[in-house]
Order: structure tokens, then sequence, then C-alpha cells
């Protein structure tokens, strides 16, 4: 593995590559449930992390995240290892939309964007201009709702508030899990398609765990396959796409592939 640059705690890192794992082993306890998983997701690119259920893709996030701690081998986001720091990371340009939204039901949207603070230095943007911006400019449905509570908004509305807040911070790496899951097939294609447009006009990485294999594959620029912990499967997205046999083989059987 390369040599990784150093990162201090508020350095900005201005390496191409923001998430790096060699070997990486994690799960739970000490008990690895992925072993082995090298990964990597540069800059302005989306990277879905494909696999059935129970193959430990939540479980890769969390480590990633830093919620939960490696068991194992190496990782580095942003330039450092994630460790259990969740927090730190987030205040470097580390984002993760959690598979259960994360929302607060008696929060209204505007509170909840309120709370979204730009990473990176304080800019003064305590006031959510950004967030603000992200509204009006990719959600205009939830400019209309920002008095709600949340716990009242729909299941599409309250995705696309996860997404929303998590993009208010200008992450550098977006991490989202299971964004579609219980969402009609439009609203998910509208969310993607928001998430490509943003990686690409500010070069933002995203790590997408999805089941809708297809749409993920459809916006993504590369893929992995995971089956029980370990990669089968890995390459370019449109490779993926175009062999889909290879890909329900790599589900089904999880026998590696390539
Ligand atoms: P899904 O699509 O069902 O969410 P996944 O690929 O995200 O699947 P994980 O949620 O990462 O899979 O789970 C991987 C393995 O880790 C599973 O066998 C699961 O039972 C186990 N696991 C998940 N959470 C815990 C936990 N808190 N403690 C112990 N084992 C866990």
């Amino acid at each position: 593995m390369k040599r990784w640059r150093a990162a201090g705690r508020d350095t900005p890192f201005d390496g191409r590559t923001v998430v790096e794992t060699s070997q990486l082993g994690a799960g739970y306890a000490g008990m690895p449930v992925v072993r082995q998983l090298d990964l990597r997701v540069d800059r302005g690119e989306i990277v879905a992390l494909l696999g059935p259920n129970g193959a430990g893709k939540t479980t890769t996030l969390m480590t990633l995240a830093g919620l939960l701690p490696p068991v194992g081998g190496e990782a580095r986001i942003l330039g450092s290892p994630p460790g259990r720091r969740a927090h730190l990371l987030a205040r470097r340009g580390v984002a993760l939309v959690p598979e259960d939204r994360g929302l607060f039901p008696g929060l209204t949207v505007a509170e909840h964007l309120r709370l979204a603070r730009p990473a990176g230095p304080a800019d003064g943007d305590t006031g959510g201009r950004y967030a603000a911006s992200v509204v009006e400019e990719h959600f205009p449905e939830l400019g209309r709702l920002m008095h709600r509570a949340c716990g009242l908004l729909s299941g599409g509305e309250q995705q696309m508030l996860a997404v929303c807040r998590a993009l208010a911070t200008r992450p550098a790496v977006l991490m989202v899990d299971e964004m579609s899951l219980g969402l009609a097939p439009k609203i998910a294609e509208r969310l993607l398609s928001v998430l490509k447009r943003i990686s690409a006009d500010q070069d933002m990485a995203v790590l997408l765990v999805e089941q809708h294999v297809h749409m993920a594959l459809d916006v993504a620029d590369r893929g992995y396959v995971l089956s029980h912990g370990d990669v089968v499967l890995q390459g370019d997205a449109s490779y993926l796409r175009e062999n889909r046999a290879v890909l329900a083989s790599a589900y089904l059987g999880g026998v590696a592939l390539s």
C-alpha cells in the first residue's frame, strides 16, 4: 500500500484518494464480519458497495465513519485512520446517511438543517445559508416543509431531508446506506441523480450502499460486491452493468470471480 499522507485534526486534506483500506477487518467485539477489504474511493467518484443481506456493507460504512473500531488491517479516510472518532471525521468532511436516516421526529426540517454546519474551518455559516442553497437548488419540496416536524413527513421527504442535511455539511466524502429502501423508484432515482450532480460539480466522493443494484450502477463509476464479508467481485460500473450473469453469480454464490 502506498505511504499515507499525514493529516492533522484540522488540516484540510488535499489528496485525491479520500477513502483507502488495506486488508481492513470490520466487525463487532473484535470479531470480523468483513475481512481483508481493499477498497478505494477518489474525489469526484461514486463507488457502489453491493452485496446480499448480511454481507457486511453497513459494518464497513460504520467502520469508515469512525463508529466502529477496525478489527485488523488499515484504513485511511481523508488521510487519517478513522479510529473511533466519528465526530472529528464529521468536522473534517465525512458525512454518513445511516440506514435509519438518523432524524429526530420532533424537530422540524429547518431545525435539522440548522444543525448541519459546513465542514472545515468555521466560515461563519451558523445560520445555514449553505443548507438553504442546497434546498433551493436540489430539494425545493423541502423548502415548502421547513416548519413541519420531521415525524410528519413521508418516507421520501424524510430521506430527502437526511440526504440534504448530509450535503449541507459540504462533505468531501458522503457515505449513504440503503438510500432507496422503501422509496418509490422515481424518488430513489431522483436522489441518486442529485448525488451524481453534486459529486461531479464539487468533486465529492460518494460511497453508496444500495439494494437497487442496477439503479446504483447507473450512477456509479466503480463497484465492489461483498458476500459473507469478502469482496467477490469488483470493477467499473459499466462492466458490472453489462455482465449481469457475473453479477448475479457473485450475489448468489459468493464465489470469487475476479
Ligand atoms: P443488510 O443489507 O441486511 O443491512 P449488510 O451487508 O449491511 O446487510 P451488516 O449489517 O453489515 O450487513 O451485517 C453483517 C453481519 O454482521 C451480519 O451477519 C450481522 O448479523 C452482523 N451484525 C450486524 N450488526 C451486529 C452487531 N451489532 N453485533 C454483532 N453482529 C452484528
